[in-house]
């Protein structure tokens, strides 16, 4: 018997959440051959995993990386940290379906995201023909955005959209699943997401039963609204007959922090009447988005050109400073009310500023600074990204030892260096799984090994009904992750967030080693996942 590679002698640790055994993993070209203790049998390559923990690839189940792949199909700090599969098209933003001469629309819309993608696709199966083309070195699970949606038949207006509007989205939405999407997401509190109401969403998420899509919201609002929004998201998936999962959850400033228990607990009220609702984290008390997101949703009316109209016009931004400075110094959006000193600039095109708080911004420009931000956000054209410090580290690990919460980095995949993204992006692009690893795991011992693994890797592939991946068993994909459990840790910080982790030894792609020690091999070993595969 001659199998391409054997893993000999590793800790392994299944996918399922049982504990950890030491066995041998044998691999036959793009599927696991055999595990168990003592294979007897010849590989063309065999490695010694001895000391080394042997787990399924792991499944990011929240990434925005479908923004970057045309610049960055290798998906290096993705791969680098033991991630094989990525699960994009996430918090309403997708690169299509593009309605035909919109799509410049569709690329300001995304742009503060730091996205490169170059939106002239524009149906779901010529954008996952491309897809397949690029060939990225991960395995990809998308979803329909549902602000992209929007933008193919209603526009850019915060309006309802009429009832052709309404069956044209659905329409749009059914092609996508034909094709291979996942389901659709929502980001309720990016325009034009957020101008969805919630009948208009359970009409959608109702229009995939005879497909079985699944719906994924980055909900209504994290601060103040915590818990309406939940509760929002959770009757979609009631009336709407479809399984939830609450993205990134988290209580964002600091007088919301309390809510965290009740909202675990109104989660595992909802699973108690049966309904398949879970939820994902990243272990880092900030986030990080567009930095237009912090002007409100009147202000984003019409898209980006209307936004930059509004910036330039003083009586709009007095508006804007009345209706969200708070006590003169706190400035209150979707994710709290936040200081100035709360709210870094990670990206844009000026490579002085990535880094600086927009406290210190204001007074390097002495201006005021909510004039100093909207003053930004308009010479960039809305083209810049922030990360926000608005969350409590006690709620992240509360969130992470939460039974029914799986990891997802909700960030791009990048590759260091002059890459597509300068600047200083959130370190989750680079250090989300190692750092639950190695911080939560082995130094914080939140939870077992086979825990933090199950989350990452057999929970998500159960959420998404992925039959070949998520776990370690012959006949599944060749989905391979081992790492040194005594060294694995997170390496980028928020000061310098362009660096690879530690104690990730070997990735394996469909049976391709993309990371063979301290070597990375960028080789189209990804594919386009459909439902059920
Ligand atoms: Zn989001």
């Amino acid at each position: 018997m001659a199998w391409s590679l054997l893993v000999r002698n590793g800790t392994v640790v299944d996918g399922s959440g049982a504990a950890p055994s030491v066995a041998d993993v044998a691999l036959e070209g793009d599927r696991i051959a055999a595990v168990g203790p003592g294979l007897a049998g010849s590989a063309a390559r065999t490695v010694d995993a001895r000391g080394l923990m042997v787990a399924p690839g792991f499944i990011d189940i929240h990434s925005h990386s479908d923004l970057v792949y045309d610049a960055c199909p290798s998906a290096e700090s993705k791969v680098r940290q033991g991630v094989t599969t990525e699960v994009v098209g996430m918090c309403g933003f997708s690169p299509v379906p593009v309605a035909p001469g919109r799509a410049e629309a569709v690329r300001q819309w995304a742009g503060g995201l730091a996205s490169h993608m170059p939106a002239v696709r524009e149906t779901f199966p010529q954008y996952l023909e491309h897809l397949r083309r690029l060939g990225p070195s991960v395995n990809v699970v998308q979803f329909v955005g549902h602000g992209a949606l929007r933008l193919a038949t209603v526009g850019a207006e915060n309006r309802p959209p009429t009832r052709d509007e309404q069956a044209a989205m659905e329409r749009l939405l059914a092609e996508a699943l034909d094709a291979g999407a996942f389901g659709f997401s929502t980001g309720l509190v990016y325009a034009p997401s957020a101008y969805g109401s919630t009948d208009e969403l359970i009409g959608l998420a109702r229009s995939m039963a005879p497909r079985q899509g699944l719906y994924f919201s980055h909900i209504r609002g994290e601060a103040a609204t915590l818990e309406d929004a939940l509760k929002e998201a959770i009757r979609i998936g009631e009336e709407g007959a479809v399984p939830v999962q609450i993205s990134h959850v988290k209580a964002s400033g600091r007088e919301n922090w309390g809510k965290m228990d009740r909202v675990l607990r109104m989660i595992d009220t909802a699973r108690a009447r049966g309904l398949d609702v879970t939820g994902d984290v990243y272990p880092y008390p900030a986030g990080s988005t567009k930095m237009d997101n912090l002007l409100p949703a009147w202000m984003q009316d019409g898209g980006v050109p209307k936004l930059l109209e509004r910036l330039a016009d003083p009586a709009a931004r007095r508006r804007a400073i009345e209706d969200c400075l708070v006590d003169g110094e706190r400035w209150r959006t979707g994710s709290g009310a936040m200081g100035w000193d709360e709210i870094m600039i990670a990206t844009c095109s000026r490579p002085e500023l990535p880094g600086m708080r927009l406290a210190d911004l204001a007074r390097r420009t002495g201006k005021a600074p909510a004039e100093a931000m909207m003053d930004l956000v308009l010479e960039e054209r809305a083209g810049v990204s922030m990360i926000q410090f608005s969350q409590s580290e006690d709620n992240v690990a509360t969130v992470l030892g939460y039974a029914h919460s799986m990891i997802g980095s909700d960030s791009l995949s990048l590759h260091a260096g002059s890459g597509p993204h300068p600047g200083r992006p959130h370190p989750r692009s680079y250090g989300t799984f190692p750092r639950v690893l190695g911080v939560y795991c082995r130094e914080k011992r939140l939870f077992p090994w086979e825990t933090a693994i199950h989350k990452m890797t057999g929970m998500p592939a159960a959420k998404l009904g992925l039959k070949s991946r998520g776990f370690l068993r012959p006949g599944l994909a060749a989905d391979l992750t081992v790492f040194d459990p005594a060294t694995v840790a997170d390496a980028a910080t928020f000061a310098d967030p362009h660096r690879y982790p530690t104690g990730i030894s070997y990735v394996v792609v469909n049976g391709q080693v993309v990371v063979d020690g301290p070597r990375f091999n960028p080789q189209a070993a990804g594919r386009v996942l459909t439902p059920g595969s």
